[in-house]
Formats: C-alpha cells, sequence, structure tokens
C-alpha cells in the first residue's frame, strides 16, 4: 500500500504510541485526584502541555486540551463570540476554511452574528485589502487558516495579526495543518488564538489543543468540573493527551529535516504528473504552500473515479477534503479560487508524509497517467 493522505490523517508514531500506552493501564489515575497514582497521570498531563506550549513558543498556561481540531476550532469561535458580545458580532472569517471554522461560523450567523467570508486569490491567497475594509467597529474576531488542508497554500498570517491588532479585534488561526509541519510561533505571528490537532502530526486521533493568549476574553465551552481550569471541563484524556505531547516533541526536533526530504518528493511527482499528463492545473500557491501537498485538477475526468483506480493500485489519496470526499459537491476551496464546476470535479489531491519514499513517487507517477488516459478515454467531454 502506498499511503499519500497525510493531511486527513497520520499513523500514530511508534515512539507516541509506546510513551501513551502505560496510561490506559497501570498509570490510570484521574488527574484531579490527590493519591500518587493520580499525581502521576497529572504530571504527565502538565509534561505535554509544556512540549506542546514548547513547539508553540508559548506559555505553558495558553494550552487548553480539546478533543482535536474541530473542538478547538468551535471554542475559539463560539467562545470569543459569546464572550465579547457587548462589544459588537461580527465575525470575519475566509471562504476557504475548514468546515470546523465555517460550519461554526454558519451556526454563529443564525444565532445573530454577521459574518463575512472573505474572497481568495486564484492561489487560494486570503484578499488583505477586503479583509482590512471588512472590519467595523462592530468586529470582535477574525479567523484565517494558517495552511489550507486542501491545496496547501499558507496565509500571510503576520499581517493580518497586525491589522487585527491595530483595530483592536481578535484573532484566531486554525493551524492544524501547520502545527509539527513547519514551525509555529505563536509570539511571531502575534495571534491571539490557534487550533492544533494531534493526529494531523503523528500523534492519536481525537486529541488537539486550543492556544489562549493571556488576557483574551473567552467564554468556557464545556461546563463541568475544574478541569483545564474550568474552560474545558472532563476528565482529562491522558493517553491521547501525553501522545500529543510526545508528537510535539518528536515534531519540534524532526520537522527541518523531513521538510528537506518530503519537499524534494513532493516536488518530484509534480513534476513527473505535469510532464505525463495533458490538460492539468496544479492548485495552491506555487512557493506559499505545504512542502507535502500537491493538489492537481485533472480535466475532463472525475476526481472520484480516479480515486477508486488507485484503491485497486493501493494508492491512499484524496478528492478535495475528506470531509467532501463524501459527498459529490466540488470543493469548496477551489471554487472561491475561481476553478470553474466542471474543473473542480477532477481534483486529486496527495499528501506526503513520514513513510513515503521515492518508490512511491515512481509508482504513482506510473500508474495514473494510464488511468486518466483510460478514464478520458470514455469521457464524452475529451476530445484528446
Ligand atoms: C483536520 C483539520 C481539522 C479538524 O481536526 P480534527 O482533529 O480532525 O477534528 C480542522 N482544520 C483543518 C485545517 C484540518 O485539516
Amino acid at each position: 500500500m502506498i499511503y499519500m493522505d497525510y493531511n486527513a490523517t497520520t499513523p500514530t508514531d511508534e515512539r507516541v504510541l509506546e510513551e501513551m500506552l502505560p496510561y490506559f493501564s497501570q498509570e490510570y489515575g484521574n488527574p484531579s485526584s490527590i493519591y500518587s497514582l493520580a499525581q502521576r497521570a497529572r504530571n504527565a498531563v502538565e509534561q505535554a502541555r509544556e512540549r506542546v506550549a514548547k513547539l508553540l513558543n508559548a506559555d505553558p498556561r495558553e494550552i487548553i486540551f480539546t478533543s482535536g481540531g474541530t473542538e478547538a476550532d468551535n471554542f475559539a469561535l463560539k467562545g470569543v463570540a459569546y464572550a465579547n458580545q457587548d462589544k459588537g458580532k461580527h465575525i470575519i472569517t475566509s471562504q476557504i476554511e475548514h468546515h470546523a471554522v465555517l460550519n461554526a461560523c454558519k451556526f454563529l450567523e443564525k444565532q445573530g452574528f454577521p459574518v463575512t467570508y472573505l474572497p481568495v486569490d486564484r492561489w487560494g491567497v486570503v484578499d488583505i485589502e477586503a479583509l482590512e475594509k471588512s472590519i467595523t467597529p462592530q468586529t470582535i474576531l477574525i479567523s484565517i487558516m494558517l495552511a489550507n488542508n486542501e491545496v496547501g497554500t499558507i496565509q500571510p498570517i503576520k499581517i493580518i495579526a497586525e491589522i487585527a491588532k491595530k483595530h483592536g479585534v481578535y484573532f484566531h488561526t486554525d493551524a492544524v495543518q501547520g502545527v509539527g509541519k513547519i514551525p509555529v510561533d505563536v509570539n511571531d505571528l502575534g495571534v491571539d488564538l490557534l487550533s492544533l490537532s494531534a493526529h494531523k502530526f503523528y500523534g492519536p486521533k481525537g486529541v488537539g489543543a486550543l492556544y489562549v493568549r493571556r488576557g483574551v476574553r473567552i467564554l468556557p465551552f464545556i461546563n463541568g468540573g475544574e478541569q483545564e481550569k474550568g474552560r474545558r471541563a472532563g476528565t482529562e484524556n491522558v493517553p491521547g493527551i501525553v501522545g500529543l505531547g510526545k508528537a510535539a516533541e518528536l515534531a519540534q526536533r524532526e520537522m527541518e529535516e523531513e521538510e528537506k526530504r518530503v519537499k524534494k518528493l513532493r516536488d518530484k511527482l509534480e513534476q513527473k504528473l505535469v510532464q505525463k499528463i495533458p490538460e492539468i492545473i496544479v492548485n495552491g500557491h506555487p512557493q506559499k504552500r505545504l512542502f507535502n501537498t500537491l493538489s492537481i485538477c485533472v480535466k475532463y475526468v472525475e476526481g472520484e473515479s480516479m480515486l477508486m483506480n488507485l484503491d485497486k493500485e493501493g494508492i491512499c489519496a484524496s478528492s478535495g477534503s475528506a470531509c467532501t470526499s463524501a459527498s459529490l459537491e466540488p470543493s469548496h476551496v477551489l471554487l472561491a479560487m475561481g476553478i470553474p464546476p466542471e474543473v473542480a470535479h477532477g481534483s486529486l489531491r496527495f499528501s506526503l508524509g513520514k513513510f513515503n519514499r521515492e518508490a512511491d513517487v515512481e509508482k504513482v507517477s506510473e500508474v495514473l497517467p494510464p488511468i486518466v488516459e483510460e478514464l478520458r478515454r470514455v469521457s464524452p467531454f475529451w476530445e484528446g
């Protein structure tokens, strides 16, 4: 099998799993209890908090553990919206956000919070002028993702943060695709809130975190006990949190090497596919793009048909995002970038990672062209 869908999820690193295992069995204490069994679990949670904070150059007290990226996004948007509605109710986001942000915004719209969805250019970069123009005295929050999960485009987060700061508006970034892959420093970026998820960087599924800068007004997201200083109640997912911490530590140490290695493979795959398949488009920004992501549109072919044929060859990729693969709607990200719907239907995303090797690139670039050729042969739109 060849796995090239690392933006959907990653396998848990063996070293991460090893560190998690004792916390399912021997070290099962509830971190809120007082005996030493429980205090060892508490210490493990706090060590993980330090590791995550270190990866982000944050203070450990600014890290709140969640059940993943989706919860962190919902927490940031709803928590800030409800806590600051005395000041105003306007929220600004972009048209290319992950559904965790988009659907939380849609929910808030129904609750009486007006939301502006900013357009992007053909590379998927948010229109900065439109952003600045859309800020009103009622604006309380801007939420723009750091790197897009489908096409990999990286946003000018520092510039957006400066604009937000100038207008006294909070700035949240969904950094789920950035954290663990590329350096993310909350102070250098100047963000107020930031979401991350363990399973996107070789940690376990179902655990993530929200960074909240000290002093930011945010409502607790889940009410209950005093866990996470009362802001996110519920007995901690100790093994998951330990796994997130270990994944953060490994990422910090290994990401630079990994970027060099994987970027070479991605670039080679891109070059080969562009060379071998006529009439394809490479999506996303040519330079400001995640080093592991290759999104293409193959004209006159359905993305789903290519995926099924690739699967027969043991190759895992995706079309659009994992969330839209199940529906037949073209990707909202590609449409926002101005790609015509009939072209967007032919989208294919390869996202590479730790276990890809040169031979995988060779195999995919040998297998895909004949698949495309065959599908085009039977396509009513293709005229050769
Ligand atoms: C995967 C992803 C999420 C959701 O994270 P989960 O931990 O799967 O809930 C949010 N935003 C982006 C950009 C993602 O890629």
